[in-house]
């Protein structure tokens, strides 16, 4: 065979590889109100500093954020998070005991390559059942910790993805490339972008990229203070909270569960 016939074939097969039996219209993606893009705040592992800095914060800015929260860490400043439930804050699950790969020192005896898919359900149940008793709320989205998705180790790998979407309406990654496309997005694993350590110039940029494309942008961040490795800067949320508040920016800044559940029901119609 040549080289340019066996190009020819493979154009053919691609050709025909590619051609829809019936030719669909789909209708364009809109978000409600004439919104251009979403965007959630979420902060994991209900760390103090997001009681004691970060809930006053959004109150000055009638703002609201998604938590996703550790039970043993919601007891620390267990007055602190039910606030956080008066303030109409989302409270989400992030397991109990955090389990992470054993490739970072502090997760080796945790390590996701020795958990089990029963292990994981009982992990994601049981923090169900913690975060209600403590805040009176029912989590309906999950951040995974340190947005891995899997159990096991090699020939016994498992995706914990199906557990997440048969018990959330949402599962939130982390340490992400991009914003998510709201026709395509798998909502059992949404994309979440990194915000800590951030100035407000870079998260001002990933809201307008997201904007010019109808995307929806899930950032990421832990401690809120003075800028650092795993903390967001207060003056640089302040300053994004005002950029997403203000009508012209034309940003719907909702929960994960509020845009999560409104792109359920749409896909459902
Ligand atoms: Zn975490």
């Amino acid at each position: 065979m040549t080289r340019s016939k066996w190009r020819c074939d493979l154009r053919t097969k691609t050709k025909e590889a590619v051609t829809p039996a019936t030719t669909k219209t789909v209708p364009p993606f809109h978000w409600p109100n004439q919104k251009r893009a979403a965007v959630s705040l979420t902060f994991d592992d209900a760390r103090i500093s997001q009681v004691d800095v970060g809930l006053p914060i959004f109150k000055k800015h009638g703002a609201r954020a998604t938590f996703y929260t550790l039970p043993s860490n919601i007891r620390k400043r267990l007055s602190g998070w039910q606030q956080a439930v008066a303030d109409g804050h989302e409270i989400g699950n992030h397991s109990v005991t955090h389990p992470c790969t054993g490739n970072y020192p502090d997760f080796r005896l945790n390590a996701l390559e020795n958990y089990t898919l029963e292990m994981m359900a009982k992990e994601l149940d049981e923090a169900n059942t913690q975060i209600e008793q403590l805040l009176g709320v029912r989590p309906r989205t999950f951040a995974y910790p340190c947005g891995l998705k899997f159990v096991g180790h090699g020939l016994n790998v498992h995706s914990y993805v199906p557990l997440v979407a048969q018990r959330f309406t949402a599962g939130r990654g982390y340490l992400d490339e991009a914003a998510n496309d709201p026709t395509i997005c798998d909502l059992a694993q949404a994309l979440g972008t990194p915000f800590d350590g951030q100035e407000y110039g870079p998260m001002k940029q990933a809201v307008d990229v997201a904007t010019a494309d109808a995307r929806w942008v899930i950032f990421v961040g832990h401690d809120i203070g003075p800028r650092s490795h795993q903390t967001t800067d207060t003056a640089a949320l302040e300053a994004l909270l005002e950029y997403l508040q203000d009508p012209e920016t034309g940003v719907w800044l909702g929960t994960v569960d509020e845009i999560a559940t409104y792109l359920k029901q749409r896909r459902d119609k």
